[in-house]
């Protein structure tokens, strides 16, 4: 799971206690029995959090613990939920639940994804050649961009439906090695740096391109 696919704690939270089967998840308390887990009811409810004992728990007792737990959890209907709500960031964006078992994972492992991603360096993005930007249907769809900011109305400009318009407009923003949070300004203002639109096409956005109107003072 890569960080810009968690959750904020809140929403992953709610999204694994709203769930239809959440009730019937693996490490509820037993109807007959609430010290066992529902899951299975040779493990004590216990199992999920390490136990607060003088001296820590022993290896071995945290292994089997850990053990039993995973192995409820793997069969239980909100794993994915739980696996989400336990990859979950706080407002901080540090890890929301850094304790217990969640979703079939340790703290630990929780941790160590966590800390893997946060040093994984983000991937260089090169721009695509000329030929897989220079489609008819990409350069209506930049045309139109350039005019409308609605995504209905670009739609309508470059004579595609609204789905088609925001794939192409996604598909450019990639392949003109933007990041995928770049604005319309920042794809248009690459657009033109790459050729694709002349600066009079994009007269009435002059105003946002300071590097356009940089290159336009220049020429
Ligand atoms: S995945 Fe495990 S920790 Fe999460 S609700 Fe199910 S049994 Fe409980």
């Amino acid at each position: 799971m890569t960080q810009s696919k968690r959750l904020g704690s809140y929403t992953a939270r709610q999204n694994l206690m709203t769930h239809p089967r959440y009730r019937y998840r693996g490490c509820a308390p037993d109807v007959d029995d609430p010290a066992v887990a529902a899951g299975d009811n040779s493990v004590p409810v216990t199992a999920w959090e390490a136990p607060d004992v003088d001296g820590g728990e022993a290896q071995a007792d945290r292994v089997r613990r850990q053990e039993a737990a995973i192995e409820v959890c793997v069969e239980c209907p909100v794993m994915v939920q739980c696996m989400a709500y336990g990859a979950s960031l706080n407002a901080a964006g540090r890890l929301a639940v850094p304790h217990g078992i969640l979703g079939g994972l340790t703290a630990l492992e929780r941790h160590k994804a966590f800390v893997r991603e946060r040093q994984e360096k983000p991937a260089v993005v090169e721009p695509a050649p000329d030929v897989q930007l220079k489609t008819e249907q990409k350069l209506a769809v930049l045309r139109a961009l350039a005019v409308h900011e609605a995504p209905e109305a670009v739609a309508a400009a470059a004579g595609v439906d609204v789905r088609t318009a925001q794939w192409q407009r996604s598909r450019l923003t990639t392949q003109l090695g933007l990041p995928k949070t770049a604005t319309r300004v920042q794809v248009l203002e690459a657009a033109v740096a790459r050729g694709l639109l002349e600066v009079g096409e994009v007269a009435g956005q002059l105003s946002l391109f300071p590097s356009v109107l940089v290159l336009e003072a220049a020429a």
